[in-house]
């Protein structure tokens, strides 16, 4: 007997990048640097006694850590177990099933047609242009209750104009604008300050990017306080405590040490910069990225082939077999070493001399 729902297996669930036996690993956009060393100390100075307890529900003291950082009000901040469970919560919080409709890009992160679909949220899907860019003048008129754009966008790379973005939530004051800036830590594009200015603008971060901590599960999200209330009322209809005690403290010294990460998400676009006019030179076409990956298709050898002989090599790089993009690598910017072994095999591979 299979107790499987019909529609839960029907369902097309997000597929994440490969976690196979690997030498290096550029296929899921983490940051190639550890994480700030201060985490070392918070670790080994945890009282366990502390775990008999549930976690502080408020995230108090990274609420605080966070709203020092970026000069915004404590009740303005929204905490989550990763970026990922916040996206879902803001669909379930916003967007009330077939009668309200979520617009994003045709290309862009693949999670947001899973909850669309999982949680029955009508959507409208709107082309990149030619040059794989968003442009917020087919989103003008729309039906739409909201936005969702992920800012620099994946997997393309490309940032959209701060500027351009402050209109467009300017001039829709009734539509829900939700940015996604995944990977905001790579360019100087963020909004987050225009949370004060606008409440229908509702920004999410996440520590797996920027921060070097995808394993701890942690993201947040800033907005107008009337949009945290919504996403608390969610949290607390699915799960009161996403966010263990252990994972708070690790996240608050993250956001502390601001000058640590400013230096080693430098030296990702540095290296981003070096690949990109190395990589351009041998025949790829590299989109403008303003992430921690670049976006690449070459003028003669096939993408899923230059994947599959990577792979052979135990070097993961980032295939899509979708529609318009299926000629296109992703891939993450690593260290500098990380990033000549890709190209030294580049090179064998399309056998330049
Ligand atoms: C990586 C990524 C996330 C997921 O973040 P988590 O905090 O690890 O769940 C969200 N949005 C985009 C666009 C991403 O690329």
């Amino acid at each position: 007997m299979n107790f499987v729902s019909k529609r839960i297996q029907e369902i097309n669930e997000y597929k994440s990048g490969e976690q196979v036996d690997f030498i290096v690993k550029l296929n899921t956009n983490e940051n190639p640097y550890p994480p700030t060393s201060k985490i070392n100390e918070v670790l080994n100075n945890i009282d366990i006694d502390c775990l008999k307890l549930y976690p502080n529900k408020k995230h108090t003291d990274l609420i605080n850590s966070i709203s020092k950082k970026y000069g915004i009000e404590n009740d303005s901040i929204y905490v989550g177990n990763g970026s990922d469970e916040i996206l879902a919560q803001i669909f379930m919080a916003f967007f009330d099933g077939k009668e309200e409709t979520i617009a994003y890009p045709d290309i862009t992160y693949s999670f947001y047609p899973v909850y669309s679909d999982f949680l029955n949220v009508n959507s409208e899907v709107i082309e990149l242009n030619d040059n794989f860019e968003i442009d917020l003048k087919d989103y003008e008129n729309l039906n739409a209750k909201g936005f969702i754009f992920t800012n620099p966008n994946a997997p393309t790379g490309i940032a959209l104009d701060k500027k351009v973005l402050e209109d467009f939530i300017k001039n829709h004051p009734k539509q829900l604008v939700i940015v996604d800036e995944a990977y905001i830590d790579f360019c100087d594009e963020s909004v987050v300050e225009l949370t004060k200015k606008y409440d229908n603008l509702l920004v999410v971060h996440t520590f797996s990017k920027g921060y070097s901590l995808a394993g701890i599960r942690c993201g947040y999200a800033i907005g107008n306080s009337k949009l945290v209330v919504g996403l608390n009322k969610v949290k607390d209809c699915l799960n009161s405590y996403p966010l263990d005690t252990i994972t708070q403290k690790i996240a608050q010294t993250a956001v502390e040490d601001v000058e640590y990460y400013k230096n080693i998400n430098s030296k990702i676009r540095k290296t981003r910069e070096v690949y990109t006019e190395k990589l351009s030179k041998i025949g790829f076409k590299v989109l403008k990225s303003s992430s921690n990956f670049i976006f690449v298709e070459h003028n003669v050898e096939k993408a899923e082939d230059i994947y599959q002989q990577l792979k052979d090599r135990k070097i993961l790089v980032r295939y899509f077999n979708l529609p318009k993009i299926d000629n296109h690598l992703r891939i993450t910017i690593g260290t500098d070493k990380e990033m000549e072994i890709l190209y030294t095999n580049l090179l064998e591979i399309l056998n330049v001399k």
